[in-house]
């Protein structure tokens, strides 16, 4: 499908994809264009990528491809870097948690022969690096493109066939729905896994200690999800501000509500509650979103096979 592809920013994402490319025979050659000498050495042991290289301007010459996979406020400053040398007719795509911005940011760089099909999988873990990268993270997972109105459709088609061959479902969607859908899906949530996380940290150190030995499912889960890349997630939350504050607010206000029916003993409205929200549990387990399966080598590595979210273990911890 293409001749080239250069992937800039070798974390779990940009690894994972060039594994997912190179299972599928999508790309003849794969680069890996990263900042770190030492990440690029790594790439190349591991046979990720054809080449590797930290020079950004080298890195892109040529490739008929070329993929932003790095933290969403570092994407602007990406692609002034590389726009001079992209190839006429390039695709350039990226893979960030928010995409209003990305587009904002990156597309006033772009030359007019080069097309943009902004991107973003809605897969991942609280991993790093290129070691954390897998072949299958995007498998059976959905990918939102968010390609301005313009945008040549041939580009398009591209995107959406790279990532059909990593066993992707890619869905086109408006920028802005994308940053509120996933405002509520995966940002709160975050958010929210901080908060806990972080308010546990400053018990003080007795009643800390034991809240860690007898963490129960529901605290574990919690520290999973705030074990997070930190950079990643300050972008994210710094590019999708209203979003995550509208959201935020709605929250607040059924938090508020809940505070409320504790206070006042009504058992009829939690149960009421509690029995609503089980239900999108089931829904996402229905359509098949509800866990990860990882590969032989991150079995080995000591990452559990099946992510923990996979069925509720809070009775159970
Ligand atoms: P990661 O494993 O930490 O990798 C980030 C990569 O970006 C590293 O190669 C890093 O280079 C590079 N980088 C960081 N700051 C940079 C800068 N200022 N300029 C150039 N390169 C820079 O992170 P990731 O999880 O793969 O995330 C990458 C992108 O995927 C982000 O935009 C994120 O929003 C998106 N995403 C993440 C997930 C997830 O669950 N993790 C899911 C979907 C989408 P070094 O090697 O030099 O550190």
């Amino acid at each position: 499908m293409f001749d080239q592809v250069s992937i800039i920013g070798f974390g779990l994402i940009g690894s994972s994809l060039a594994q997912g490319i190179a299972r599928a025979g999508l790309a003849r050659k794969i680069i890996c264009v990263d900042s770190s000498k030492k990440v690029c050495k790594k790439v190349l042991q591991l046979g990720l990528a054809d080449e590797a290289t930290p020079n950004f301007v080298k890195g892109v010459r040529d490739s008929d491809l070329v993929v932003l996979a790095v933290p969403v406020g570092a994407c602007g400053d990406v692609a002034s870097k590389i726009s001079a040398s992209l190839k006429d007719g390039a695709i350039v795509t990226d893979v960030g948690s928010v995409k209003q911005s990305v587009i904002d940011a990156v597309l006033p760089y772009l030359p007019d022969t080069v097309h943009f099909v902004p991107g973003h999988p809605i897969a991942g873990t609280e991993y790093s690096g290129p070691e954390a990268g897998f072949a299958e993270l995007f498998v059976n997972r959905w990918v939102i493109l968010t390609p301005p109105s313009d945008t040549d459709v041939r580009a398009v088609e591209k995107i959406v066939k790279l990532w059909e061959g990593c066993g992707s479902f890619p869905e086109i969607m408006d920028p802005y729905h994308h940053d509120l859908i996933l405002g509520v899906t995966s940002h709160l949530p975050h958010l929210i896994a901080y908060t806990i996380v972080g308010t546990a940290d400053d018990l003080e150190a007795d009643l800390k200690n034991e809240v860690i030995k007898f963490s129960a499912g529901g605290f574990r889960d919690f520290t999973r999800i705030a074990a997070s890349n930190p950079v990643m997630w300050r972008d994210v939350f710094l590019n999708n501000k209203d979003a995550v504050l509208e959201i935020l607010q709605r929250f607040d206000e059924d938090l508020t509500a809940l505070q409320r029916a504790i206070r006042k003993g009504d058992g009829k409205f939690l149960e009421a509650f509690f029995t609503r929200t089980r239900h999108i549990r089931h829904d996402i387990i229905e359509q098949g979103q509800a866990a990860y399966v990882y590969p032989d080598t991150q079995r080995k590595s000591g990452v559990p096979a099946v992510l923990e979210d996979e069925e509720d273990d809070s009775e159970r911890a």
